[in-house]
């Protein structure tokens, strides 16, 4: 069995280490998933709902213990931390009490039946391939439509995350899911395919990198299993006038820089009209300048260290190359702090080359890329010209025009005057490279699933025996 460590990027030190499952481990996994799956799918619904309710408890109760461990795995702010327990708590919640209409039958009409309905059934066992950077809150988004659908669940979380992973099943114990109904393995990237290749795993849902996703999608077609893909994104926010500008530039910074700019739908690219472009660069310049890095424990740091030293290499490579190629300058920030951990300054780009990848590509850290654009029309240019198709915001007095350019935005989350927004009820995933499928609501329930049609012919049965 190889080892991993826990690296925590607060201070750059090696913590406990953990091992790695191996092939025996695999097959014992594939073997008790199977099992607890032929009796979870036959639990009745209020069973299944009373164990996400409680779930949602337990989190709750549970909040500092696990906001802890994501900040020592990933550098999460402790005040963050708990916002995305909030919204775990809310998601466990939604699905148990939304329980039974989520997974109502369908009624179909028909005049030569005696009933046509169909009904949602579960797959079977799959796995979850989930990211570090909201680890508690990636596996609920997943784990909680299918559990209650009936699904079984091995979870292969991000390798920088083994104390959360391990919470996410604890949890599920205690609140008195059965043995084996969610698994959390310690696999590799690269053993992901094992299970995928065993007939046994009905689905895979991975939330993560373009690579990772390719990789795992490519051997779920080959076995012909279903696949849902939450990628990256570049999404724009979009401000068409001046009206409470700083008020949107503060909600701006916010959002960007929340869980220190790794944030798959978070606004990277700043597109703003040419005759407020000069107020908008002064008050970010100051406050994107103003901004404290710190460990997620320090409650006067404005953010902290990224995921690991190696995530924080890149981004400040990502820039620093940038400028010195001629495609952005570095207005402020970007710098690595003289410091142990994972920590950088903040950073504002502007002068983008709009070809270039620092445009076109994800910078997944506390980066702003600001656009200046002469009207509408070059800003929705601007905002599409990207591979991905995550989200966009629109900003603007007048909520009529802003409705116009956001229908206009080729992504799978359009909002206006708002940005990033997630909520249990509101549909969450992307189009183009950010990935396919759906997660939240009913659209969480109906991505692996059997929509199982019945129908109960008027046929007289036994007449038709007799002839
Ligand atoms: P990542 O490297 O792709 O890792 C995500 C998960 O995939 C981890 O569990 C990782 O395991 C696993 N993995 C890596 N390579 C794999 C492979 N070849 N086969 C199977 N599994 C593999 O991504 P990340 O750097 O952790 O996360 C950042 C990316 O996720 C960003 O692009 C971000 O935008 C995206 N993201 C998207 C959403 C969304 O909802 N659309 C949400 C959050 C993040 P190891 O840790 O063991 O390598």
């Amino acid at each position: 069995m190889t080892e991993f460590h826990l690296e925590n990027p607060n201070n750059g030190q090696s913590e406990e280490a953990f091992s790695r499952i191996d092939n025996d481990g695999i097959q014992d996994v594939l073997t008790r998933t199977t099992k607890a799956f032929a009796s979870w799918r036959e639990t009745d619904i209020d069973t299944r709902a009373a164990v996400l309710e409680k779930t949602a408890d337990i989190y709750e109760q549970k909040t500092d213990e696990l906001a802890d461990h994501i900040g020592r795995e990933m550098g999460k702010p402790t005040d963050q931390a708990k916002a995305e327990l909030q919204i775990v708590v809310d998601i466990y919640r939604y699905y148990a009490q939304h329980a039974h209409e989520l997974l109502a039958d369908q009624e179909l009409y028909s005049d030569d039946a005696q009933r046509t309905f169909v009904a949602k059934e579960p797959l079977g066992p799959l796995v979850g391939v989930m990211p570090w950077n909201f680890p508690y809150y990636q596996v609920a988004r997943f784990a909680a439509p299918n559990l209650l659908l009936g699904n079984t669940i091995v979870l292969k979380h991000a390798s920088i995350c083994p104390l959360s992973s391990q919470a996410c099943q604890d949890i599920f114990a205690e609140a008195g899911l059965p043995d084996d109904v969610f698994i959390n393995v310690y696999a590799s990237g690269k053993q992901v395919a094992e299970f995928l290749e065993d007939k046994r795993i009905k689905g895979v849902s991975l939330t993560g990198s373009e690579v990772a996703g390719a990789s795992v999608a490519e051997t779920a077609g080959k076995h012909l299993k279903k696949s849902l893909l939450e990628l990256g994104g570049n999404d724009p926010f979009i401000v068409l006038d001046d009206s409470n500008l700083e008020w949107v530039l503060d909600q701006y910074v916010a959002i960007r820089m929340t869980n220190t700019g790794q944030v798959c739908n978070a606004p990277k690219r700043l597109i703003v009209m040419e005759d407020i472009y000069d107020r908008v660069l002064d008050y970010l310049t100051e406050k994107i300048g103003n901004l404290k890095p710190g460990a997620y424990n320090e409650p006067d740091a404005d953010f902290g260290p990224l995921s690991s030293v190696g995530a924080r290499d890149e981004v400040v490579e990502t820039i620093t190359a940038a400028e010195q190629n001629g495609d952005a300058r570095i207005v402020v920030g970007g710098d690595k702090l003289d410091r142990e951990g994972a920590y950088m300054n903040a950073a504002l780009l502007t002068d983008v080359n709009r070809d270039a990848d620092i445009a076109k590509g994800e910078v997944f850290g506390p980066v702003a890329l600001l656009f200046k654009v002469k009207d509408v029309e070059e800003a929705v240019e601007l905002a599409n010209d990207v591979d991905y198709g995550l989200g966009g915001s629109v900003w603007g007095s007048d909520v009529e025009t802003a409705e116009k350019v956001a229908r206009r935005l080729e992504c799978g989350m359009s909002l206006v005057n708002e940005a990033s927004t997630i909520k249990p009820d509101l549909p969450f995933g992307g189009i183009g490279r950010s990935g396919y499928g759906r997660e939240l609501n009913e659209w969480g329930v109906e991505e692996f699933v059997n929509q199982k049609l019945y129908r109960f012919s008027t046929q007289d049965y036994k007449l038709s025996q007799e002839k």
